[in-house]
């Protein structure tokens, strides 16, 4: 991966936006509703799965994995939800590490259910290879959703899984917010682009609604003008898009709130509330 950080014509993806099954237009508007805890801190604590190849390739210190966390709570904030260290879990093996999600997700079954057995207590966030999709493109994240887990027979499933490279400080062009955005997922946020312009959109009425994803830096950014609503301009800074981390820097009010509601009607147990006093 690293010969093409920093291309002009490389962008990168996760690969849930793939699954179609994933997205509940019409079942879904009840996540939409008042804060039952306005309050309160959600406290969610990771316990980090760190994939390695042969030769530790792919090992991150204990450091990077608490600057992840920093970069997490700091683009938080304002949802009021904090993250905690759990743990750090080291597994090596070449098969796992090199991940591919689209032809080899029973390899990514069985990493899951041997690693993932601490779901009960948070957010399980594994870190592997990234994967090349094709020349131009990279899947660099996957996220489970909170709806799967709340009806999951198999919860080990449950979690988020990283290109170890995207964690901040390992090149110039990520600064954690890779995870940032996978962790939206798994608190239920759909893409800011998600369904386009038809009249689900991503299920968040305050994001403006745009024809597909925008990539690139704050001067670059692709298909400036993909508002559905051609007086708007589409949400390069939120969070739930593909722009570059130093363009990425907000969620809206209304996906906070989707966040908080999402996680107290299908993550029970995975977080403690907290009063603010005492975060
Ligand atoms: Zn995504």
């Amino acid at each position: 991966m690293d010969k093409n950080v920093g291309s002009s014509r490389m962008f990168y993806v996760c690969d849930d936006y793939r699954d179609l099954n994933q997205y509940h237009p019409g079942e879904d508007f009840k996540v939409i509703d008042n804060d039952a805890e306005p309050n309160h801190y959600y406290k969610i604590g990771i316990n980090f799965i760190n994939v390695m190849g042969n030769d530790s390739n792919g090992k991150i210190d204990e450091k990077t994995f608490r600057d992840q966390i920093l970069v997490l709570n700091e683009c938080f904030k304002y949802s009021r939800i904090h993250f905690v260290l759990n743990r750090i879990v080291e597994s090596v093996n070449e098969i796992w590490f090199n991940w591919d999600p689209i032809h080899r997700s029973n390899d990514e079954r069985d990493m899951k259910n041997r690693l993932g057995a601490h779901h009960e207590e948070g957010l399980n966030f594994y870190t592997v290879n990234s994967y090349s999709l094709d020349d131009e493109s990279m899947i660099i994240g996957k996220a489970t959703f909170p709806r799967d887990y709340y009806r999951s027979d198999n919860p080990q499933q449950d979690g988020i899984v990283v290109a170890y490279n995207t964690l901040p400080g390992l090149n110039d062009l990520f600064k954690g917010k890779n995870a940032v955005h996978e962790v939206g997922h798994w608190m239920g946020l759909y893409h800011t682009f998600q369904g386009g312009c038809n009249q689900y959109g991503d299920l968040v009425p305050d994001t403006v609604a745009h024809k597909r994803w925008n990539t690139g830096s704050a001067d670059r950014i692709t298909d400036p003008n993909n508002a559905c609503n051609p007086s708007e301009k589409p949400p390069i800074r939120n969070y739930m898009n593909y722009t570059d981390d130093s363009v990425r820097n907000e969620f809206t009010e209304q996906q906070i709130r989707r966040m908080r509601y999402q996680l107290l009607s299908y993550r029970t147990g995975q977080y403690k509330l907290e009063s603010s006093e005492t975060k």
